[in-house]
């Protein structure tokens, strides 16, 4: 006898990303690293903001875009990421590019303590 049942799958997938300055894309596992080193702006604007109270804001960068317009403003430090004092710490601390921010989630979601 043949018995039908119905099975739901959850995949989750890295999508494409477009610079929003250039329209470069960055395609997620390629040989090039594009898609590891953009820079991908998500906040919501606080009260008295510049971008209107409680706005959201959101940008993706390519480094190239990032490079040309923040360049006279980076402090860019030659240093070795294989150093063991850059070994994971529990909580990161800084600025995050947007693989960084899962790490920073899991960290601070009480859930997975
Ligand atoms: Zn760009």
């Amino acid at each position: 006898m043949q018995h039908t049942r119905t099975r739901t799958e959850t995949v989750t997938e890295t999508a494409l990303v477009t610079c929003d300055r250039c329209g470069r894309e960055m395609v997620p596992n390629a040989q090039d690293c594009k898609h590891q080193e953009r820079i991908a702006i998500r906040f919501r604007a606080g009260y008295s903001s510049v971008f209107g109270d409680g706005n959201l804001v959101e940008a993706d960068l390519c480094q190239h875009c990032v490079k040309e317009v923040l360049e006279p403003w980076l402090r860019v430090t030659v240093d070795d990421p294989f150093e063991p004092k850059h070994r994971p710490k529990e909580k990161p601390n800084g600025a995050y590019q947007e693989y960084q921010l899962r790490d920073v989630a899991a960290v601070e979601d009480p859930l997975k303590k």
